[in-house]
């Protein structure tokens, strides 16, 4: 067989395993690339291996995968909430407090204490914890613990004494202030309060976030709520040449994407690694803190809805704006009622602005069955995090009742309707481990089976389905296909070695699944040590 003249480096001896443009299985043994890292030819068994190569390196039969894209999450919360306390490991009130005193005792330094990762539904209290119960433990020191949704934050009196809250305070519209908890829009009144962290902390949160993903298999990410800051660490650190993952970034506002693309998507810079291409905006809360926008009230809270925090005025007018420049649009939709109004907006505006925009909607968790195809009829791009639905399911069937689960995580649906589906973990708010999102895309279970059969099993997807919505799926979702992704000539060659064959796994195998090597543009990245 004919060798490609710029074929110059050789991947040998792997069990290499991709999905092809349909999404089918495809298998090879060798990977030629160029030595930029672009792959320039799958070999199979028979295929002669050219002569002449730059350099060449055999895996010994271990088994190759594309690398994850994980198409919803935010790498600079990952990483400071890595440097910061983190509650998620608590199982009750009384130990995450006992772990806030230590923290407190063992960092005398710091003049707040940052952190966040609880859950008061996991600590079976049955209400918020309060600012007494922090005043308890930590003293006179500013206390701000944000939930495991970061949707609402938890603070003590000195933290409220900062921020200039008092019982008199009124909370903004889209926001609440109860007893020490903040939710939604009455967060931003405790984080202007908290010292800004200087330019290299931010870099090495960065760091250490880049590593976390990597080692877990992922190589590239959306970025889903860069501010200008964000931005200025990722071209700092890509300027030090330290930039290892590729990322795919969307502004947390209009401003900041003119103030850092300028007026339209930036091109993509240092060998792809990051391009900023569209806009957030957010149609409500959570589901968790009842900040989700329903159609009906909720079911454990009878005189609530939640919050839609845009009009439908707002929402197009914005929509629009983001547009007209050409950034691709991605909206924050988590309840029904929220998920219609995106529709709506995006039926609105898409008479205007034609053409392949792939308007999105994140989450798109809780859909009124008759909207599901609504999806398929714009094309638009449902991104979905499967781990939601295991830790979600308890409180989702508390707060919407047996009765409108229906379209609740309903991936199978979505894929019935046939709307391009995206996969991802909205990190830090949950795990990313993508072998974890996997198993549950196609189990609806945990890697222990849990529940038993699957939650809502008829809204299980097939392991290759699952499998292209965490891979082929972010690509797309984020007009990368014809760069990532997959394994194919032209693509950049951004793999994982792992221990074993996914598609043969048993489903707690995979879970289990551990990434040795993990590549980005035919250069290691990450090696399990
Ligand atoms: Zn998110």
């Amino acid at each position: 067989m004919a060798v490609p003249a710029q074929a110059d480096a050789l991947i040998d001896n792997v069990n290499g395993i991709t999905l092809d443009e349909d999404g089918d299985v495809i298998h090879f043994t060798g990977l030629l690339m160029t030595t930029d890292g672009r792959i320039t030819k799958l070999l199979g068994r028979k295929d002669k291996r050219p002569e002449k190569l730059d350099w060449r390196t055999d895996m010994h039969g271990k088994v190759m995968l594309p690398g994850f894209v994980d198409a919803h999450g935010h790498i600079m919360d990952l990483g400071f909430r890595s440097m910061e306390l983190d509650l998620s490991d608590t199982h009750s009130l009384a130990e995450a407090q006992a772990k806030i005193a230590a923290y407190a005792e063992a960092n005398p330094e710091r003049t707040w204490i940052l952190g966040g990762g609880w859950d008061q539904e996991k600590w079976g209290l049955g209400r918020f914890p309060t600012a007494a119960e922090l005043d308890a433990v930590a003293g006179d020191r500013p206390v701000a613990l944000t939930r495991i949704d970061s949707h609402a934050v938890w603070v003590n009196s000195a933290a409220l004494k900062a921020a200039g809250i008092t019982p008199a305070t009124k909370a903004p519209p889209g926001g609440r202030i109860e007893n020490g908890i903040l939710t939604d829009a009455a967060r931003l009144m405790i984080m202007q309060a908290v010292p800004q962290p200087l330019a290299r902390e931010r870099d090495l949160a960065f760091i250490q976030a880049q590593q976390m993903l990597l080692s877990k298999g992922i190589t590239a990410t959306a970025d889903m709520r860069t501010t200008l800051d964000d931005w200025l660490v990722y071209r700092r650190v890509a300027d030090k040449n330290l930039l290892r993952i590729r990322i795919l970034s969307y502004a947390d506002s209009i401003q900041t994407a003119n103030r850092a693309a300028g007026g339209s998507p930036s091109p993509w810079l240092y060998d792809d690694k990051l391009k900023m291409g569209g806009v957030k905006l957010f149609a409500d809360g959570a589901l968790g803190s009842r900040g989700a926008c329903l159609k009906a009230p909720y079911a454990d809270a009878p005189k609530q809805s939640g919050q839609c925090l845009l009009t439908d005025a707002q929402l197009k007018n914005l929509m629009s704006r983001a547009a007209m420049d050409g950034f691709q649009v991605a909206v924050h939709a988590i309840g029904d009622k929220a998920n219609a109004e995106a529709l709506d907006a995006i039926e609105a505006v898409s008479d205007t602005y034609k053409g392949d925009r792939r308007w999105r909607i994140e989450h798109a968790q809780i859909v009124d069955p008759a909207d599901l195809p609504r999806f398929g009829k714009g094309s638009i791009i449902a991104s979905m995090q499967p781990i939601h639905a295991l830790s979600d399911r308890t409180m989702a069937e508390a707060r919407l009742g047996p009765g409108r689960l229906a379209g609740a995580y309903a991936w199978h649906s979505m894929l019935e309707n046939k709307v391009p589906l995206a996969f991802g973990s909205d990190y830090p708010n949950d795990d990313f481990n993508p072998f974890h999102g996997w198993v549950a895309g196609f189990t609806r279970a945990d890697g222990a089976g849990q529940p038993f059969g699957g939650w809502q099993p008829q809204e299980r997807i097939t392991r290759e389905e699952a499998w292209r919505a965490y891979t082929m799926g972010g690509a797309y979702a984020a007009f990368a296909e014809d760069r990532i992704g997959r394994l194919a000539p032209g693509l950049w060659a951004d793999f994982i070695i792992v221990d074993a064959d996914p598609l043969l796994a048993t489903a707690s195998d995979l879970w289990n699944m551990q990434v040795e090597q993990t590549w980005v543009g035919g250069k290691m990245m990450w090696k399990r040590q």
